[in-house]
């Protein structure tokens, strides 16, 4: 993600808690011990865990790299297993450069029911799972100066969002839900401080354009505290709440943890064109969120557990629409 919404900055950098944990504790495997719930809807989260190492094993992948022309390869064959992708190619101008940027928009429709079974005030009714999948091109917040010209590797800035959609991409194929469901990859989100591909999108919508928007972004951190997005709740309060009592009903009420926070992210241009869309974000990357847009967004700092939080919290609110 950018970074705070300009409402917002100082109280959110300064009055985040330090002393989160998200240190180098392993992926905690779901199969440990007799304490292992069952996967909700067949959520895996280690095939989750390896859906966000596969990206990061592209290295950084800022527009332009070979590594980000790479991964929009791999993403376009692997969300094409599970939905009908459309490519929406445009060129963004920055600093006098030409960069080639694509969101790519995996369609799975609604389930076929009988005119009876069918619930008719919410036939025709289209979500959008949306996360990023571009990483940044500079750890302008890392500590050594030196390096901070160089792209961040984006495990949990980038990959973790992608790795959870995918993999709620395909258990949605195969068990159909409701509502139809596009799943949006926006790029050049952390390219500079704009939101090139969503604000791409929200003026090219065309059919794709959603009823309801879940954004997902930096929900790989181990230590996972998603926080109350405010520009969210205003905009979308009901759907807002929708999510947070499914995560309670799963029993994830602890990373969920209330504060409030707002967020400079890619569901604003939803907003602004009148789409209820809300951001699940974790804004608390490491010791007073010291890992966010630095060299130390790598994989080792998330895990399968945190991926399964949203995973299957984003399930039970789409199978429940
Ligand atoms: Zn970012």
């Amino acid at each position: 993600m950018i970074r705070a919404g300009v409402w917002a900055v100082s109280v959110a950098l300064i009055s985040l808690p330090g002393g989160c944990g998200g240190g180098n504790s392993a992926p905690a495997p779901p199969e440990d011990g007799g304490n292992a719930k069952p996967e909700f809807r067949g959520f895996d989260a280690m095939t989750a865990l390896g859906l966000l190492k596969k990206q990061t094993d592209f290295g950084p992948r800022p527009p332009k790299s070979a590594a980000h022309g790479q991964l929009k390869a791999y993403l376009v064959e692997t969300l094409g297993q599970w939905a009908t992708v459309t490519q929406q190619d445009f060129e963004q101008q920055v600093n006098g450069v030409t960069y080639p940027l694509t969101n790519l928009l995996g369609v799975i429709p609604a389930a076929t029911r009988s005119s009876k079974t069918a619930k008719r005030s919410r036939a025709g009714k289209r979500l959008m799972l949306a996360a990023h999948w571009d990483t940044r091109l500079v750890a302008d917040q890392d500590p050594d100066p030196n390096r901070r010209g160089e792209p961040i590797l984006g495990a949990n800035d980038g990959a973790s969002g992608v790795a959870v959609l995918l993999e709620v991409a395909r258990i949605l194929s195969k068990d159909k839900p409701n509502v139809e469901v596009v799943i949006a990859l926006f790029d050049g989100e952390d390219f500079g401080d704009y939101l090139y591909g969503s604000t791409y999108f929200s003026k090219h919508m065309g059919d794709f354009k959603p009823d309801q928007a879940i954004l997902i972004d930096m929900i790989g951190d181990a230590d996972l505290h998603v926080q109350h997005e405010t520009n969210s709740m205003n905009a979308a309060p009901q759907l807002f709440n929708t999510v947070v009592n499914a995560a309670k009903e799963l029993g994830f009420e602890d990373h969920f943890d209330g504060r409030e926070i707002g967020i400079w992210d890619d569901h604003l241009p939803l907003i602004r064109k009148g789409i209820p869309a809300i951001d699940l974000i974790d804004f608390d990357y490491g010791p007073v969120n010291s890992y966010w847009h630095t060299h130390e967004d790598t994989v080792d700092k998330c895990s399968a557990e945190s991926l399964r939080v949203i995973g299957e919290t984003l399930l039970r609110v789409v199978y429940g629409m």
